[in-house]
């Protein structure tokens, strides 16, 4: 075992060691009621996963359903009474149950499958959406920075650059000394973490997080909540680092004062509903607390299935059908409550909801839009959601040529299938495929 993966066990036997077994974990699971396994059990999964932990070995049956069902929410870390960090646990657990379950050759293969998909994703919609200079910007690498802070976006967040540039437009009205770091280059190693592929994980994640530290910056200022979630389970409880680590969300409502200041005074009036998401730090309180003080916005608070998972997508998108009742309901009780607007939290949050225009008489955007406005900046364009929405495509075709262009990529038929796929088969609300396909058609085709 490597030096990583002994520190990661001794995380975990720390938590089985505090655990009195009494359960109330397993009880507030809400994916393990999805999968049939009865809070009953309790006790029974909780003593599996501590013999998992300290002798490995085969893994039981109820355990593996368990295992498999967690999509992160945290409910077991915040209903257990001993305050240990229950998903956490479960995460090094699933680590060990797959690297049981088959050839660590396997672990590699699916791992690179899983961030080669990714990878090209991304690349594409970035590529469609950005200047190469901007690009550039987020893709250069972290230990070369000099800026005392590090807006870390994670990889996927590229696909809604929109959300970054209102960021960075944030920070500057903030005059920090920041800079940004992103891409598939910066990569948190989610995937090689999840198919138990350590070695390429060590390699990815761990490496990521190393660099922040030899940047010399004394903050790092994190956009995606599973790259937030990670650092601070896989990376920040296994060595302390040199630099503050938190959701830039939480960064910002700690500036509040500083970024009323410079809000606007005329605002639009809208009436917001926020999608919320528990799990992430403080996120949700920081966002309503962004958001309540922006001029003429009324935030409308619903009651709504925000334990479910920490963010739409990623693994909560195997419950899909779940993850679809929670939008098409929200929506209904925000257009019910007589709210104009629905404000996301994360960039998959956004790409799920941001179709919902097509269907209910909604605005959608991301509550980095909302702030940036306030300040009088913003304003970029969410091309993502004009794809999802499915209306015209003619602004969307547009900026794609210019900034295809300007990157140096092309498109062609092969790639306008797989982000038609990629786009339109996530778990959410969204307008008729046939738009996108058509104009991206028409753009391969002529360029
Ligand atoms: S993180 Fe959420 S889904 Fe995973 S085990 Fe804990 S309660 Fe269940
Ligand atoms: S709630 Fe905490 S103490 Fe109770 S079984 Fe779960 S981890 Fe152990």
């Amino acid at each position: 075992m490597s030096a990583y993966a002994d520190r990661l066990q001794a995380l975990a036997t720390a938590a089985a060691d505090r655990c009195t077994g009494c359960g109330k974990c397993f009880e507030a699971c809400p994916t393990a009621r999805e999968v049939g396994l009865d809070a009953g059990e309790a006790i029974e999964r909780v003593a599996e996963l501590s013999a998992l932990t300290r002798a490995g070995g085969r893994v039981a049956g109820g355990l593996e359903m368990w295992l498999n069902a967690c999509d992160g929410s945290a409910r077991c870390s915040t209903a257990c009474p001993e305050g240990i960090n229950v998903r956490q646990w479960v995460t090094i657990a699933k680590l060990k149950a797959v690297e049981a379950s088959r050839p660590a050759e396997q672990n590699a293969i699916s791992a690179a499958n899983r961030f080669r998909h990714m990878a090209q994703a991304v690349r594409l919609l970035a590529s469609m959406q950005l200047p190469s200079e901007t690009l550039r910007r987020i893709l250069a690498p972290a230990e070369k920075r000099t800026a005392d802070v590090l807006f870390y976006t994670g990889c996927n967040v590229l696909r809604t650059p929109h959300i970054v540039l209102n960021v960075m437009d944030i920070l500057d009205a903030l005059e920090l000394d920041f800079d940004v770091v992103g891409g598939t280059g910066h990569c948190c190693g989610v995937y090689q973490f999840m198919e138990a592929d350590l070695p390429t994980y060590e390699r990815i994640g761990h490496r990521t997080f190393q660099r922040f530290g030899q940047s010399g910056a004394s903050r790092v200022l994190t956009w995606c909540p599973t790259c937030t979630k990670n650092f601070d389970e896989l990376e920040k409880d296994v060595e302390a680092p040199s630099f503050d680590l938190g959701h830039v969300s939480e960064f910002l409502a700690a500036n509040l004062e500083v970024l009323a200041s410079r809000f606007k005074a005329e605002q639009p009036k809208r009436r917001v509903v926020i999608h919320e998401h528990l799990g992430i730090g403080a996120t949700v309180e920081s966002i309503a607390k962004l958001l309540r003080a922006v001029p003429d916005l009324e935030l409308i608070e619903l009651p709504q299935d925000s334990g479910f998972s920490y963010a739409c997508g990623g693994v909560a998108a195997k419950y899909k059908e779940r993850e679809a009742a929670i939008h098409r309901g929200l929506a209904e009780a925000a257009v019910a409550a007589g709210a104009d607007t629905i404000v996301t939290m994360y960039h998959s949050c956004h790409r799920a909801f941001a179709g919902a225009e097509a269907v209910y008489p909604l605005k959608v955007v991301n509550f980095t839009d909302v702030i940036a406005e306030a300040l009088g900046r913003g304003g970029h364009p969410d091309y993502y959601g004009l794809y999802k929405k499915g209306g015209t495509m003619d602004e969307a075709v547009a900026a794609a040529r210019s900034f295809l262009q300007s990157n140096g990529v092309k498109i062609d038929q092969a790639s306008v299938q797989s982000l038609t796929a990629d786009i339109f088969n996530e778990t959410g609300l969204a307008g008729p495929r046939g738009a996108f396909v058509n104009a991206f058609s028409e753009l391969a085709r002529r360029g």
